[in-house]
């Protein structure tokens, strides 16, 4: 089947045709880097590494690229209250970033431009805007003209009254409401870079244009990033980005749902709200890390459709951690029963086939097969990770039945035990395009070691503080902090994380 993808921009399914043959360039919009990440900047990432991993499979060559935004007016505002250089401020909450992206197994992004080392791509963006007059100067900002964009309001559907409504930015000293800020004139004390227009920095729709087109090229493939950034931001990049180039900037533009907290109300219905400071229901990945073990975090991303709403909830966690821990019983008694560890490489399906002599053997064999072209069916339909890892189940209730049916579990024929093990390497291979069975899961279980001692310490600190002995609480975050670990007093209790 062709790879068939949703495409926002026109509201339908396409077939997928890369603007290069056999080349794939996709843009990812990243996280603004002021706060610890929350577990909304894992979901995108997660779900573009998965594509990314499923087009290399397809054959595609694929660079990825997702963006760091590290000059912002929330930046400004937190690295002061914090007492930190914006620099510095952007460093810590990058590292932080980027080991959450490692635990959860995102490790196929090529590039991670910020934007702070791409002035001069930036400038020289707003230039061309400027000399094709689509851009003008007011006291050293630039703003861009929204009616030199003739299709402007094409992605989001929005007329520009009707878009003034959700705009964020208040650009008061542009000529119109909908003209957004390229360049902002630095004010005070703000960092700032030399520009033609004088000292600044570089507005936020901006520095995505600049750096997908110094990466990927004027014309690209896939663009992507969670739903809320429709409008204004990618309306914005496609606007500029065209006005400037005069050619299409995205192909394809990707949109995944919304993550949503779910909770139970007082009454005990279930309730799905938006993540927000207000609410008090952030939950930054390093704390979900502690409960859960990564591949657990990233088979629930999966398991919903990436276009729908993902709702998270300790519940909803619990039913992912009982559906992996299947898999990994799986795994163990296919080793115990055929003597083959299936994380290794060994013989795969297509050797061993002819082993199935049997009628048994080989509807076994057809079911893994047909097993096989059902993910792919299911990934080429729009990246449909929920049916992926709904066939992934199949497949591995599949094996488990094979194995009570043929009696592997007392002594077994060879040819069983043979198809067995290459059934349970099938199953391990399909998982690894969604980016999950890369390791037998003593990692995560050594993880629950470590967090079960880490609970430990926590309550050991807290009585310790209770009973009034600060030496003895001192002590343990000090030593802890020596170890790398830091420990954060929170309104919801005490949290850890790696690094600082
Ligand atoms: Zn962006």
């Amino acid at each position: 089947m062709a790879l068939r993808v949703y495409n926002t921009l026109t509201k339908t399914k396409e077939t997928f045709e890369p603007v290069r043959p056999g080349h794939v360039g996709m843009y990812l919009c990243g996280p603004t880097v002021y706060k610890p990440s929350h577990i909304g900047h894992a979901v995108s990432p997660i779900l573009f590494d998965t594509i990314k991993r499923y087009l290399l499979h397809k054959g595609f060559d694929v660079t990825l690229v997702i963006n760091i935004t590290d000059v912002d007016d929330k930046l400004i505002v937190e690295s002061r209250a914090q007492g930190l250089s914006m620099a510095q401020l952007a460093e810590q909450v990058m590292g932080n970033y980027f080991e959450c992206l490692d635990a959860l197994g995102v490790r196929n992004v090529d590039a991670f431009p910020k934007a702070t080392e791409n002035i001069g791509n930036i400038i020289a963006l707003v230039q061309r805007l400027v000399d094709n007059g689509a851009a003008y100067v007011v006291d050293g900002d630039v703003y861009f003209d929204h009616t030199k964009s003739a299709d402007y309001g094409k992605l989001s559907g929005r007329k520009v009254e009707e878009a003034l409504s959700g705009t964020r930015e208040v650009a008061s000293r542009s000529h119109h409401p909908a003209d957004f800020a390229l360049w902002k004139a630095a004010k005070a004390d703000e960092p700032s870079w030399n520009s033609p227009w004088g000292p600044g920095r570089p507005g936020w729709h901006i520095e995505c244009s600049a750096m997908s087109m110094a990466i990927l090229g004027e014309t690209f493939d896939i663009h992507g990033g969670g739903m809320d950034l429709i409008f204004p931001h990618h309306e914005n990049e496609i606007a500029q980005s065209e006005t400037a180039t005069g050619k299409p900037f995205a192909r394809y533009w990707l949109h995944n749902g919304l993550t949503r907290i779910r909770t139970k109300a007082a009454g005990g219905e279930w309730t799905n709200e938006k993540m927000s400071k207000s609410l008090g229901n952030i939950r930054t990945i390093s704390d979900l890390l502690t409960q859960y073990s990564p591949e657990t975090i990233r088979m629930f991303v999966l398991s919903t459709h990436y276009r729908r709403p993902l709702d998270f909830s300790d519940e909803q966690l619990d039913n992912t951690e009982k559906a992996a821990g299947t898999f990994y019983r799986l795994f163990e008694r296919i080793a115990r029963t055929t003597g083959e560890d299936v994380y290794t490489s060994g013989e795969g399906l297509n050797r061993v086939r002819d082993q199935a002599g049997s009628e048994l053997q080989q509807q076994f064999v057809n079911g893994v097969l047909g097993c096989r072209v059902k993910l792919y069916d299911a990934m080429d339909d729009d990246f449909n990770t929920a049916g992926a890892v709904a066939t992934l189940h199949d497949l591995a209730g599949l094996i488990n039945r094979y194995i009570d049916a043929c009696r592997l579990e007392g002594e077994g024929k060879t040819a069983d035990k043979a198809l067995v093990a290459a059934a349970g390497r099938e199953l391990i291979s399909s998982g690894r395009l969604l980016g999950l069975f890369e390791a037998p899961p003593a990692a995560a279980t050594a993880r629950g070691l470590e967090s079960d001692l880490m609970d430990l310490l926590i309550d050991l600190r807290t009585q310790a503080r209770r009973g009034k002995n600060f030496a003895m609480a001192d002590q343990i975050r000090d030593r802890l902090g020596e170890m790398g670990i830091t420990l954060e007093d929170t309104p919801g209790g005490t949290v850890w994380r790696k690094g600082t």
